[in-house]
Parts: structure tokens; sequence; C-alpha cells
């Protein structure tokens, strides 16, 4: 029997998710169906399935959308020519990239352009890295493990100028690991000042770490596409915690898995909605509660996409003198994006 649930601060949705979670109800909202979709517009089969019961459309290739219909780029970033294309043929597009992800697109064409052999720490086949990679993909090099960097590093032609990029989701030790080694080849190696990994997966690990020292067992709620979470759940076991189990949500949590733990920790990935983190502790059932342990605040808010700033304000000016309301009907205007979150957002698109 479990006898308490200590859950992470912060955990779930951040900045970056939840500005393309609004943005895409936004469009929902706004724009007849169908309303496409590039990619998962986060790594969450729930949150995608939400969108998709409400006509949304996803797609892997930009071109099997029509002509002159709205399209929305995703939150992992796409490759320079993909948001090309998707702009031709007359397509509304918004493209909902986290600004985090566009500050490395910068660094890597930056420093390509200076002449660097960029290596980017990253997951091959996931969107943000195949998008990242798009960027400067002569000078670019994928490095997944460190086992990696001996062919990575073999065609380097200026040893004074090597850099090193990461996809933001990685696991703090992963990335540590990539970047010493690549240092004690290059000791003049560029990184970035705060290195790339977001606030969102470095708050989420620290918050986790915590936990994992005082838990029996941790259950991570998120997808398996999804890297943050993914990367959580080895958090927790380089932590020390022998029992980790990763769940979409309570109907896939086994309790008997998790062995006979008296305490169970609590996270949830970058994309997981709180409703699931709730509905898991409620199946936890802990006898003593849910005790939260705060690492700290997140006080981050990215705005709507530009397409969609540009684009509200004459909508609802519009509304309010035809039918005397809001473009979305609910009575929500772009001016009150920031105190609204997504996970209201999405509930309020089920209703
Ligand atoms: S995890 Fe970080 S980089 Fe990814 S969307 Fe969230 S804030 Fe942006």
């Amino acid at each position: 029997m479990v006898e308490e649930v200590l859950l992470a601060e912060p955990r779930g949705f951040c900045a970056g998710v939840e500005m393309a979670i609004k943005a895409l109800a936004w469009m929902v909202r706004i724009f007849e169906p169908p309303v496409y979709c590039y990619h998962e517009i986060v790594h969450n089969r729930l949150v995608v399935d939400r969108f998709r019961h409400l006509g949304v459309v996803f797609v892997e290739d930009v071109d099997a959308v029509p002509p002159g219909v709205p399209l929305m780029l995703s939150a992992h970033g796409s490759a320079p020519e993909v948001v090309a294309a998707a702009r031709a043929k007359g397509r509304f597009v918004v493209n909902a990239v986290c600004p985090l992800v566009t500050k490395v697109h910068h660094e890597a064409k930056v420093r390509a352009q200076k002449g660097y052999t960029v290596l980017y720490v990253g997951h091959a086949g996931h969107d943000e890295a195949v998008g990242t990679l798009a960027v400067a993909p002569e000078q670019m090099r994928l490095v997944e493990h460190e086992a990696d960097l001996e062919s990575a590093l073999a065609d380097v032609a200026d040893p004074d100028r090597v850099a090193l990029l990461a996809q933001t989701t990685l696991a703090l030790h992963d990335w540590e690991g990539i970047m010493n080694g690549a240092r004690a080849r290059f000791p003049e190696l560029w990184t970035a000042t705060r290195d790339d990994l977001c606030f969102a997966t470095t708050n989420r690990q620290a918050a986790l770490r915590v936990v994992s020292a005082r838990s029996d067992a941790v259950v991570v709620i998120g997808s398996a596409n999804s890297s943050n979470t993914v990367a959580l759940a080895k958090v927790a076991a380089d932590a020390g915690c022998e029992r980790v189990v990763r769940v979409d949500g309570p109907d896939e949590l086994d309790l008997d898995a998790l062995g006979d733990p008296r305490v169970v920790g609590v996270t949830a990935g970058a994309s997981a909605p709180e409703d699931l983190v709730q509905a898991v502790v409620e199946k936890l059932n802990p006898t003593r509660g849910v005790e939260p342990v705060f690492v700290t605040d997140e006080t981050e808010y990215f705005p709507p996409p530009r397409e969609l700033r540009d684009l509200l304000p004459a909508l609802e000016a519009l509304a309010s003198l035809t039918v005397g309301g809001s473009p979305s009907g609910t009575g929500r205007s772009l001016a009150d994006d920031r105190s609204a979150d997504a996970s209201r957002a999405l509930a309020d698109l089920r209703g």
C-alpha cells in the first residue's frame, strides 16, 4: 500500500508547450476544419488525440497539405526548407516553434557561417533534432552517445573551430559526458554560455532528483516519443531509484510493477497535462497524502506565434462589431493569453 506521494514541482507543461497548445486551440476556434499541423504539436498522445478529435489533421509532409488552408508547424521546430514549403501555395502558416529551439537554430547558423564544425548532441530521428540539423547540414554532425564522438570528429577541418550544441530536452548527465569528451579533445570547443538544455528540462530534472532520493519508486508521466520524458526516467534511475516506470496516463499504470513502495515520486514531462498527474495520484491513493517537493518557481511566458498576434486583433475587432463577442465565442481575448493556461484551453475545446 502506498503511504505517501512526493509530487515534483515544477512538472508538466512548460512555457513552450503552453504557447503551442494555446495557439493550436486558437486556430481550431478561428478556422473551419480541417486545420492542419505538421508533426505532432507536442509529443503527447492524449493532447494529439484531443486535437485530432476536433478535426486537426496531423501530417508528416507539408506537401500533403492542400493549398490555401491553415497550417501549424509544431513546437519542436522545422527545417528551413519545410518552413519555406509550408508558406508556399497560399497557406496560412503559424509557426509554433519554441523560442528556445529557435535560439539553437540561430547558434547553428551563426557557427556554420563562421566555418565551425558543429557537433549536435541529440536523438536521431527526433523532430527537434531533424529540424536543427537541417539548418546547416554540411557542417553539423549528430552525436547521440559518447561512443559517436570519434567518428563525428574524424573530419574536423579546423580544431580551433568546433562547436557543441544540443537538443533542449536531454538528460543533463548524458550531455555533460559528451561535452567533457569533446572538450578534452578540443580545448577551444565553443558552447552556448548556459548550454542549450532549456530551463524547463533543467528544472524538472532538478526537482525529480530530490524526489527520487526520497522515493521507493518513481512514476514519470509522458509519452514514449517525448525526449524530455524519457530523460526524466533516466534521471530518476541515475539518482538510484530502483523502480522507475513511464506511463502515458493512469490506465497504463500497473501498481504491481512498482513493487511494494511506501513512498512514490511522481512527475510529468513538459508535454503531459496536469489532469493525467492528478488521475495517477488518485490511482496510487496514498494513505498519508501528497507532499509537493518544490525546487523552483517557473514564471516564463512565451506569447502566441507572431502570425497569430498579427491576425487576432483584427478578428477580435471584427467579432465585436458583428456579433459582440470574441472570435473564440467564449469571451477569451488575445489580451488574456498570458493568464490563460493550456490545460484550460484543452478542456474548453473538449466541451
Ligand atoms: S521543453 Fe524547453 S525547449 Fe521544449 S518546448 Fe518546452 S521550453 Fe521549449
